[in-house]
């Protein structure tokens, strides 16, 4: 694709009014279709074999057929009734964000231009929003898998020392702690740092799934003892399972009585400290030498866009940072305005996420993304309460959040966890609602993490109506 000519311009414009105009109608009207449907093996099979394209050809076939075999077939996260795993909604705004910065293809790897101190506008609003200090260190990235591994790698640096940088961790002994309760992500920041699975304990939790704080006191004396290094612990603002947090408060005063590194994951319930009313479960996450959260779950901002805070920011560069000749930092010209966040964690090349995160905290500003997280939880609520009217429902854990775990269990049915499996399938498969699964106590349940904007009581009263209509309808036929 070389430079256009004048009538070229003209027609992909024509063309890209009609895009966005019809994407417009898509995403106003994403509640009138269905949530998911399967993908249809044509499809499938379509891109399987879709031969490498040799010559190039004129965008509107591509976008036809983006139009037909791409667009309908969506994960569905942006309906009001998809309530499986945590994701957000996105918005019309967000779209637009995205295009205008894919339109600037700027590079924030480094160097001196604006769109960086956009990306350091918002990096500061984070640390503003979560009670860091306003110079707190920070980067946008893909989520926050990305964002706890940088964490994890600070965090590693900071306690064993920077020469880890050249002789690598074997031999140091280190061990870090997380409740049973805490993301994969996690475990595999442990397992990418190089510092294996092994050497993150797993502290059990209590009845409300939030990390038992004398099991913890207990794991870290055994293992000092044993002449291993405790050097980080990992508290969660919002569990993935049951959107449980843990003592926040008192994991930080332990942390800092042990002289440990306090991480908090708060990916999606990080965000709840902007609802006055849920903001004091969350109390001590303000606390934490670093956060890892999402602007893609509960903020409403579309794929990707994670984000890491470091208190200290000295301590993120010093992880992170190398000299490269070709990277050279000069006092003017376009290699100056350091520091770069290429010197912040593993991406160099880097794309312009901060557009679309500043749209979405203007948009919304703080206290609106603060009604979203209390409607959502709103909702979850309604969901609780109808489940607990509801004989042939149990609630499984206390709803703390926004996520609700629940399941039937009807007189007769022997094996319960196939049982909700399968409602859990025919559900996604209706087309009228997507909650998924997850297990608590060796128990398989139904989960609905209520995340997006756009949904209401209304939205979990026809997915519950839909699940019950689906158990009377395999109890008829079993
Ligand atoms: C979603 C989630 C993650 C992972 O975040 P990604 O953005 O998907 O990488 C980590 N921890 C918790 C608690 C989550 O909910």
């Amino acid at each position: 694709m070389a430079g256009l000519d004048p009538a070229q311009w003209d027609e992909i414009r024509a063309l890209g009014h009609r895009m966005l105009d019809e994407m417009f109608d898509n995403i106003s009207a994403v509640a009138q279709g269905p949530v998911w449907q399967p993908p249809p093996d044509a499809v499938r099979q379509h891109f399987a074999q879709a031969p490498l394209p040799k010559e190039g050809r004129p965008l509107e076939g591509i976008y036809a057929e983006f139009a037909e075999s791409v667009r309908p077939y969506a994960v569905g996260n942006r309906h009001p009734r998809f309530m499986g795993w945590v994701h957000g909604g996105g918005t019309a705004q967000g779209m637009l964000a995205d295009m205008m910065a894919a339109g600037l293809n700027a590079n924030l790897g480094g160097r001196n231009h604006v769109p960086v101190d956009v990306e350091r506008m918002v990096i500061r609003w984070a640390a503003e929003m979560f009670g860091f200090p306003v110079d707190a260190s920070g980067l946008l990235v893909t989520g926050s898998s990305m964002a706890n591994f940088i964490a994890v790698v600070t965090a590693s640096r900071a306690m064993a020392g920077r020469e880890i940088r050249q002789n690598g961790v074997a031999g140091q002994n280190l061990v870090g702690y997380a409740a049973e309760t805490a993301h994969g992500c996690v475990a595999r920041a442990f397992d990418m740092a190089g510092l294996g699975t092994q050497a993150l304990r797993r502290v059990p939790v209590d009845a409300d799934y939030r990390m038992d704080l004398s099991a913890l006191r207990a794991m870290l004396a055994a293992d000092r003892a044993q002449g291993l290094k405790p050097f980080v612990v990992v508290g969660t603002a919002g569990t993935v399972d049951t959107g449980s947090s843990d003592p926040l408060d008192q994991l930080a005063d332990l942390a800092q009585a042990e002289g440990l590194w306090f991480h908090v994951d708060g990916a999606f319930g990080a965000l709840a400290r902007l609802s006055p009313i849920h903001a004091p479960a969350l109390r001590g996450m303000e606390r934490a030498d670093s956060l890892a959260f999402d602007f893609h779950k509960w903020a409403q901002v579309p794929y990707d866009a994670g984000c890491v805070l470091v208190r200290d920011p000295a301590l993120q560069a010093a992880a992170f940072a190398q000299t490269l000749d070709y990277l050279s930092r000069e006092d003017r010209g376009l290699a100056a305005s350091a520091p770069w966040f290429c010197d912040l964690g593993p991406d160099l090349s880097r794309g312009f996420r901060a557009l679309k995160v500043w749209f979405a905290l203007e948009g919304f500003g703080t206290q609106g993304l603060g009604q979203v997280v209390a409607r959502c939880c709103e909702v979850a609520q309604h969901l609780a309460q109808r489940i607990g009217r509801t004989p042939s429902l149990r609630l499984m854990a206390p709803v703390a959040l926004n996520i609700v775990c629940f399941r039937v269990d009807v007189p007769g049915a022997d094996d319960l966890d196939t049982l909700n499996a399968e409602l859990v399938k025919d559900l996604q498969e209706s087309g009228i609602a997507a909650p998924s699964t997850t297990r608590l106590g060796g128990k398989l349940v139904i989960r609905a993490a209520i995340v997006n904007h756009r949904t209401t009581e209304r939205d979990v009263d026809i997915m519950l109506d839909a699940l019950l209509a689906l158990v009377e309808r395999r109890l008829v036929l079993s």
